[in-house]
């Protein structure tokens, strides 16, 4: 099994096990002052290919439009895009096509981006062979603009 499987089934598993919880956060002014307290249905901590899957699970559990805070500091998409874009990945297409569409809230976002996308361009590679890692990269971030523009509320 694929490392981005991992990462997929890894976020369904912190979903399922996140939904029982209604969790509050407090937001905080420059000097982390406490200021108002908000209600949240859960908190994903990173949006790199976990944390994506995470957000994109719990969407269709909890339903698109729930309050879901999600908490990085620069939401580029995890290690991938910070770090190994133009490495060759050992994944193959089709294999990232499958977390690409693994979750409703994922395949509807995809039709709400203006194409082409990072979905789109994977679909048009050849299905068994490896490719540059950003074009999984850019894959991770159209997933991760979708699951915000539903509900995930960046922190
Ligand atoms: C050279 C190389 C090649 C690889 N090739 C492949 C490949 O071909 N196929 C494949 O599937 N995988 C590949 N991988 C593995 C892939 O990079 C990882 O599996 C993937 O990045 C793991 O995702 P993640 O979400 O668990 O972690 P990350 O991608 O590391 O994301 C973690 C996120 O959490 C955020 N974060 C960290 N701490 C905090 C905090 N305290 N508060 C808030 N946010 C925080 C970070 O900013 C980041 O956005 C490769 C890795 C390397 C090194």
């Amino acid at each position: 099994m694929s490392v981005k499987l991992d990462a997929f089934n890894k976020g369904r598993m912190l979903a399922r096990s996140a939904v029982p919880f209604v969790t509050r956060t407090l937001v905080t002014d420059s000097k982390q002052q406490p200021t108002e307290t908000q209600q949240f249905s859960a908190i994903v901590v990173g949006a790199g290919a976990a944390g994506i899957a995470t957000t994109g699970s719990l969407l269709d559990i909890l339903g698109h439009g729930s309050r879901i805070a999600w908490v990085d500091p620069d939401f580029r998409g995890g290690r991938i895009n910070a770090c190994y874009r133009e490495v060759p990945s050992n994944t193959i297409a089709q294999t990232f096509l499958d977390y690409g569409k693994g979750f409703e809230s994922f395949r509807r976002a995809a039709q709400a981006i203006p194409k082409p996308n990072g979905l789109t361009k994977m679909e048009a590679l050849e299905a068994k062979s490896t490719c540059s890692l950003h074009h999984a990269g850019d894959m991770l971030r159209r997933s991760r603009m979708g699951c915000a523009a539903m509900g995930g509320c960046r922190v």
